[in-house]
């Protein structure tokens, strides 16, 4: 599809008057480090990088986007694989000044900034032993992955992040700042609860809160054979919904936690989240326990938050492939397990990850989020530290989809790079895709919120 041509005039001069955030354009101290996103080895250079102070901000600059046609990034934790929290030669919206938390502990909701961290959300409002789930990793921005749609350490229990999502403040084409709930603007509201940030700028989060203090989790280590795969998923499966897991299969990286006859074997790490009664978390961890001899067993009881404590990751290039599934065929597990033998790449993994409970329990066509029949998610990636590898990533990634069946019946946007429109597509199944560019249509018909997955406005 056709997008307006960028004009030559960049309004930084004009932006830097007008906002009450900071402006940092080239040649400003600080711009190197500014345009970084999470993974290193993109390497863009905006016009320039608006670290707003609010949504009149944000208005601001979607403003002024649309007067000089300039792209936009909007950015809140920059984890976006393809790097759709910067741009070359764009307008960069970077949220995370937004960091203000306003908890009713009493009402169990919070009023969030899209600049916080789920990690730093998660240790704020635990210390109220209270939790909204958001992903697996800290340093994931808020605003991002709620509108993904939010997979993570509670989704058995209380479903995706999305499901918490109460309303949003959001930032529109137009530079209207509006709420958007299920009185207020419920289309846009069902739309970015999955649709990423198609529909406009999203500065704050009304987030449901859940009691939620002490835990039995952490890393339960197997080694990985196919039946030890097998069982795991069985055992997730069959396990109470108060039990979410993530497993990565993977080869044993060279850790101290890790005894050296195990470094390069494959291995199994279940991320384990039991949130159900204590004295019943030993019999609903017990049948991962007898799968095999663990190598290393941490899992325990704890504060939530815990789970979010450990070492920032950090990633130079990856390639990605991930998908819904019903389960694992019976050839998967060895399929994985020479993959994984088969891989140049410094890291590799596949996660898995067993769906259904509270997250099947919201109907499909809900939320722009539609994959909630499904019961297995399945996400494979390769890092290395060489752009050069790319090519070989990206084929691995396929190459190991195909041999697990992968359909192309759709994926998660959350987990997807720069991909092409049938990707994109699939990722919205059945009537969402339909609805999602009618919506375009109505809230973006510009396309000014094009740097994302994107959904062409519905045409005619
Ligand atoms: C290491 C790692 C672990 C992850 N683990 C999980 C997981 O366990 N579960 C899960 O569900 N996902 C997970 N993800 C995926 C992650 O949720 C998405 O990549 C998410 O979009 C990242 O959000 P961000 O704000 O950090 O990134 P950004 O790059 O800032 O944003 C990502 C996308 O969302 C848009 N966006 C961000 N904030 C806003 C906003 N406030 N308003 C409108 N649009 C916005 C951006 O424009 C961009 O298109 C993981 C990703 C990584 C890299």
């Amino acid at each position: 599809m056709a997008f307006p041509e960028q004009s030559q005039d960049t309004p930084v001069d004009e932006l830097r008057a007008e906002l009450a955030g900071e402006l940092i354009a080239p040649g400003d101290p600080g711009y190197d480090e500014a345009r970084q996103v999470f993974f290193k080895g993109i390497d863009r250079r905006p016009a320039a990088i608006a670290r707003v102070a609010g949504a009149d901000d944000v208005a601001r600059v979607v403003g002024r986007a649309r007067e000089s046609r300039l792209e936009v990034a909007v950015r809140s934790g920059g984890h976006s694989r393809a790097g759709y929290g910067t741009s070359d030669g764009g307008l960069v919206i970077d949220l995370s000044e937004l960091k203000s938390l306003d908890i009713d502990a009493d009402g169990r909701t919070a009023w969030v900034g899209t600049g916080l961290t789920a990690g730093e959300y998660t240790i704020a409002t635990g210390k109220q032993a209270l939790a909204t789930g958001l992903g697996d990793t800290g340093s994931v921005g808020i605003g991002g992955i709620t509108l993904a749609g939010g997979i993570g350490f509670l989704t058995r229990k209380n479903g995706l992040t999305i499901d918490d999502l109460l309303a949003a403040e959001v930032v529109t084409a137009d530079g209207d700042v509006v709420t958007a709930s299920e009185e207020s603007e419920p289309d846009l509201f069902w739309a970015i609860r999955g649709g990423e940030s198609n529909f406009g700028v999203a500065t704050r989060l009304r987030l449901r809160l859940h009691q939620v203090s002490e835990i039995v989790g952490g890393m339960l280590m197997l080694p990985a054979t196919a039946e030890v795969i097998t069982g795991f998923l069985e055992a997730a499966e069959a396990a109470p919904e108060e039990l979410s897991t993530i497993a990565n299969v993977m080869l044993a990286p060279p850790m101290p936690f890790i005894p050296e006859d195990a470094h390069g074997k494959p291995i199994m790490i279940g991320l384990m989240t039991y949130v159900g009664p204590a004295d019943e978390a030993e019999g609903v961890i017990a049948p991962f326990r007898a799968l095999a001899e663990p190598i290393a067993d941490m899992v325990r009881p704890m504060r939530y938050p815990e789970l979010y404590e450990g070492p920032e990751q950090e990633a130079r290039y990856a390639s990605g492939n991930n998908f819904f599934a019903d389960s694992l065929d019976s050839a998967g597990p060895e399929a994985i397990l020479e993959w994984l033998a088969n891989s140049t790449s410094m890291m590799k993994a596949v996660q898995l990850r067993v769906l259904g409970g509270a997250l099947e329990r919201v109907p499909n066509d809900a939320t722009a989020f539609a994959h909630r029949d499904r019961r297995l998610f399945v996400n494979i990636a390769a890092m290395y530290m060489d752009g050069a590898e790319k090519a070989a990533g990206d084929a691995w990634v396929a190459g190991l989809g195909d041999a697990l069946g992968q359909d192309g019946s759709g994926g998660y946007v959350g987990f997807l790079g720069n991909e092409d429109e049938a990707t994109i597509r699939a990722a919205y199944p059945g009537r969402t895709w339909d609805r999602l560019r009618d919506l375009k249509r109505r809230y973006d018909p510009d396309n000014l919120f094009r740097l994302n997955h994107n959904i062409p406005p519905a045409e005619g």
